[in-house]
């Protein structure tokens, strides 16, 4: 047994307890909360809350740290770098570099994962990690021709990940500029109503404009590259959400990842549609590719179901779910310590269906718990300043 006592616990399941005393097994168990320092001050702890869900990263592209050059001509800037950078590096330096962030997400507080893969290469890391990782297989693809052959062969990277104890994983789709219909048909087609979808969502001025009428800078790109478009049917006036959202199976649970450039009146929309959506933030890639950031202040007034997740090494220079939030306080200090603790806990837990096991402090459950360091107790601001360390 260990106990652990907090000035301030955030439990996710009622209000927060002042002067928290905690009994967990030696494997991190909830047994008990009790308050009023009762237990000895065994492991004196500040802000005690439950371990991080990163609900979006690319362990792939962990070797693409500090390679990338920040905002050079926006997202399609960013996909020439990492598609000329990406394919350069032996597989001994790519898992060494999967082995490192996963070691740094452990560090940093984070308990699971919902990981975007096109490859089965991060498997290994996955299988060895003490982390709990969900498998995004992500689809893409202009081609007609080409969508049942691809979807069967992410099928078989599905079972690759399904096949190995403890790891979970499901096919999605990438984004709303880089399919076509039918892709979008056979994935809603072939996935198992339990499964959750992710798919990156209206990332760059660039994504709205080639949806629209195939024009600009990604248009460009796809004839340089000699990627044929000429299956994409494009949107006219309407935005990539209101055209993808009917095409993803309503029984999903489904999260929109970035949301950079979705206006409020869409969110309401959009919410009214699917109520459950979960709408996935990632600041810091978004300033390092676009410079711009997302609509914080519709989500919450909204009580959209929020997640956080740090995107990859590409576009970021740490897997921190705690810095992506800092940069939320920051920017958008009307949302509350706890809502931004629910934000990047439970919601996570929620959306990649392990609620059951993490996100909450409560007797049975084994969240994972993280301290949070240099709080001002009457405040709490996620300053620059305030670190964290996983304490089970
Ligand atoms: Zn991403």
């Amino acid at each position: 047994m260990k106990l652990l006592h907090a000035s301030l616990l955030f439990t996710n399941d009622g209000p927060p307890v002042v002067n928290a005393d905690l009994t967990l097994t030696d494997e991190g168990v909830i047994v008990e909360i009790g308050s009023g320092g009762a237990n000895n001050k065994n492991d004196y702890r500040d802000v005690i809350i439950p371990a991080f869900i990163n609900a979006h990263c690319h362990l792939e592209l962990s070797h693409l740290k500090g390679l990338i050059r920040e905002r050079e001509n926006g997202m399609t800037g960013f996909i020439r770098q990492l598609l000329s950078q990406r394919f350069l590096f032996s597989d001994a330096v790519q898992q060494e570099a999967m082995q490192l962030a996963d070691q740094s997400m452990l560090e940093e507080g984070i308990v699971a994962v919902g990981d975007i893969s096109n490859f089965t290469s991060s498997a290994g890391t996955k299988k060895n990690s003490r982390l709990y990782y969900h498998t995004f297989i992500e689809l893409f693809g202009l081609e007609n021709a080409k969508v049942e052959e691809m979807v069967l062969n992410g099928i078989s990277m599905v079972n690759e990940f399904r096949g190995a104890p403890h790891l979970s994983s499901s096919l999605s789709p990438h984004a709303p500029y880089s399919m076509v219909q039918d892709l979008f048909k056979e994935i809603s087609r072939v996935v198992h109503p339990i499964d959750p979808l992710t798919i990156h969502m209206q990332e760059s001025e660039d994504e709205i404009l080639f949806c629209k009428d195939k024009s600009g800078p990604l248009a460009e790109f796809f004839a340089s590259a000699g990627i044929s478009t000429t299956d994409f049917i494009p949107f006219g006036d309407v935005r990539p959400l209101r055209q993808i959202l009917p095409l993803i199976p309503r029984a999903n649970r489904l999260q929109l990842v970035h949301n950079t450039y979705t206006a409020e009146e869409e969110i309401v929309a959009a919410l009214k549609r699917r109520p459950k959506l979960s709408w996935c933030l990632c600041p810091s890639a978004n300033l390092f590719i676009t410079g711009d950031l997302p609509p914080v202040e519709a989500l919450f007034r909204n009580d959209a179901h929020v997640t956080i997740g740090t995107d990859s090494l590409a576009s970021n220079q740490k897997l921190s779910v705690l810095n992506e939030l800092k940069l939320i306080s920051k920017n958008f200090p009307m949302v509350p310590f706890a809502t931004l603790v629910k934000w990047s806990t439970l919601n996570g837990a929620e959306f990649l269906g392990v609620a059951n096991r993490f996100g909450k402090i409560k007797p049975g459950m084994n969240p994972g718990l993280v301290s949070l360091h240099g709080l001002n107790h009457d405040e709490l601001v996620l300053h620059e300043q305030v670190t964290c360390k996983r304490v089970a």
